[in-house]
C-alpha cells in the first residue's frame, strides 16, 4: 500500500529542507522530494513541525526499564546498582519479560527509536535450567518489539564467567550456557554479543569470528580494566583485538576508560562505539572519549542502555555536553554530526520509511528555528509527535497516557 506525506520541514541529505514530499510503499522510501512548490494531490497527508529519520537504539536492556526511580536512590556504586538489576533478572519469567519489554519498546517508540539493538542475557530459568523453548525469553523480546512496532535486532549474549574464569553465582546461573560452544549451540546463527572480556573466557572467543553484528560491554569500569591486565596482561581493547573481533561488524559498547592504545586499535580497525552518556552518567562510570573515537575511524551511536532516561534527544546532546564539562571547551561536535549519528538510516529512496516528527512550536522548541540546532539543544522526547516505522504510524501524540499506563502495570507486575 502506497502512502504519501508532505513534510513542512525534514532532515534530508545533511541539510534542513522545507516542503518535501515522501511517497512509501512496502515499507520503504519510493520517493523523496524536497523544495516542492506545486499543490500536493489530495491524498497527501500534510506533516507539520521538523521530521526526522528514525532514531536508532544500539544499546538496551529491556529488563531495566524496572528500575528507573529505585536504584538512583543514596549512594552506592556500579556493583551495587548490578545487585539491584540481578533482583528484577530473578524475578522475570517469559510472560512477565514479554509484558516488561513490550511497555518499554513503546517508550522507547513514543521518543523516536524505531530500532533497538537488545543485548539479551537472561536466557534461562532460575537456578540456570534451561525453559523446554531454550530462547523463550529471547523469543518473548522479539514478540514485544513487534506488538510494540521497533524493529529489533536481537543479540543473543554469551555470558559464562562471574568474571575472569569464576563459576558464575547466583542470578548469572540464569544468563550462562556453561561454556561459549553450549552458547552457541542454543542461539544458533546470527547477531550475537559478548558480554564482557569478565564473562567470557580469552580461549573460547573463537566462537564469536564471523559473527555480524557482533557487540561487547567495554572498559565500562576502570575495575575491569585492572583485572583484564591482572588475569591476562593486556587491557580488554587488546585482548578482543588479539582475538581478531574488531573490526566494522563489531560495536564495543561504553568504552569509557581507553589508554591511546585502545584508542588506535578501535580506530585503525573501524570498530563502532556505542556511547550510553544518561546511563553511564547515572551510574557514575565516567566520560569516553567520544570525539577523539571518532576522528580515530570508529563510527559512533547511542543507546539508553538502562533505561534511567529514554530519550534520543538528551543522549545526543549529552555527546557534546559532556565534553563540554570534561573539556571546559564547548563546540566538540556540530549539530549535524549529532543527528546524523542518532539517526538510524537517512530518509532517501530505498531506505526504510521511518519518521519522527517533532513539534516546532512546543514550550521547548519553540523559537530555536526549526533545524538540526532544534534537535540538538532543544528537543526533547517529549517533542515528538508522529513516529512513522516502515512505512506503519506506531506512534501519534496521545498514545503516551495508555504508554504510562501499560509502564506501571508492567512494573508493578515484577515487584509484586
Ligand atoms: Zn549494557
Amino acid at each position: 500500500m502506497t502512502s504519501s506525506y508532505l513534510l513542512e520541514r525534514a532532515w534530508v541529505d545533511g541539510a534542513v529542507h522545507t516542503n518535501v514530499l515522501v511517497e512509501i510503499d512496502g515499507g520503504r522510501f519510493t520517493r523523496v522530494e524536497t523544495d516542492r512548490e506545486a499543490e500536493p494531490a489530495p491524498d497527501v497527508e500534510l506533516l507539520p513541525g521538523l521530521t526526522l529519520p528514525g532514531l536508532a537504539n544500539d544499546h538496551s536492556h529491556a529488563f531495566h526499564r524496572a528500575l528507573r526511580g529505585r536504584t538512583q536512590r543514596e549512594r552506592g556504586t556500579f556493583w551495587t546498582w548490578r545487585d539491584q538489576m540481578y533482583d528484577v533478572a530473578d524475578r522475570l519469567d517469559p510472560e512477565s519479560y514479554l509484558a516488561l519489554a513490550r511497555a518499554a519498546y513503546r517508550e522507547m517508540v513514543a521518543a523516536g527509536y524505531t530500532s533497538v539493538s537488545e543485548f539479551h542475557y537472561l536466557h534461562h530459568q532460575p537456578a540456570g535450567m534451561p525453559y523446554d523453548e531454550p530462547n523463550a525469553m529471547g523469543d518473548a523480546l522479539r514478540e514485544a518489539a513487534r506488538q510494540a512496532g521497533i524493529r529489533i535486532t536481537l543479540l543473543d549474549t554469551c555470558y559464562v564467567s562471574s568474571g575472569f574464569g569464576a563459576p558464575p553465582e547466583g542470578v548469572q546461573r540464569r544468563y550462562s550456557d556453561g561454556d561459549a560452544d553450549a552458547w552457541a549451540a542454543r542461539a544458533g546463527i546470527g547477531p550475537a554479543a559478548i558480554h564482557s572480556v569478565r564473562a567470557v573466557p580469552r580461549d573460547q572467543l573463537a566462537t564469536f569470528h564471523g559473527r555480524s553484528p557482533l557487540h561487547v560491554h567495554l572498559s565500562e569500569q576502570a575495575a575491569e580494566n585492572e583485572a583484564c591486565l591482572a588475569a591476562y596482561g593486556v587491557t580488554p581493547t587488546r585482548l578482543l583485538h588479539e582475538a581478531d573481533l574488531l573490526g566494522p561488524d563489531t560495536t564495543v559498547v561504553h568504552a569509557t576508560h581507553l589508554t591511546d592504545d585502545d584508542i588506535e586499535l578501535l580506530g585503525t580497525t573501524g570498530t563502532r562505539v556505542c556511547i550510553t552518556p544518561t546511563t553511564e552518567r547515572d551510574l557514575a562510570d565516567g566520560i569516553g572519549p567520544a570525539r577523539r573515537l571518532h576522528d580515530a575511524g570508529c563510527p559512533i551511536s547511542v543507546g539508553s542502555d538502562s533505561h534511567a532516561v529514554v530519550d534520543p534527544f538528551e543522549e545526543l546532546r549529552a555527546l557534546e555536553m559532556d565534553e563540554r564539562l570534561a573539556t571546559r571547551e564547548r563546540g566538540h561536535w556540530t549539530a549535524g554530526e549529532l543527528l546524523d549519528i542518532g539517526a538510524g538510516g537517512p530518509i532517501e529512496v530505498g531506505a526504510r520509511a521511518d519518521l519522527v516528527t517533532l513539534d516546532t512550536s512546543s514550550p521547548r522548541t519553540a523559537g530555536t528555528g526549526a533545524d538540526e540546532q532544534t534537535v540538538a539543544f532543544a528537543a526533547t522526547a517529549a517533542d515528538v509527535v508522529q513516529v512513522v516505522a516502515d512505512g506503519r504510524v506506531v506512534f501519534t501524540r496521545g498514545d503516551e497516557v495508555e504508554i504510562g499506563r501499560e509502564l506501571d502495570r508492567a512494573i508493578r507486575a515484577v515487584w509484586a
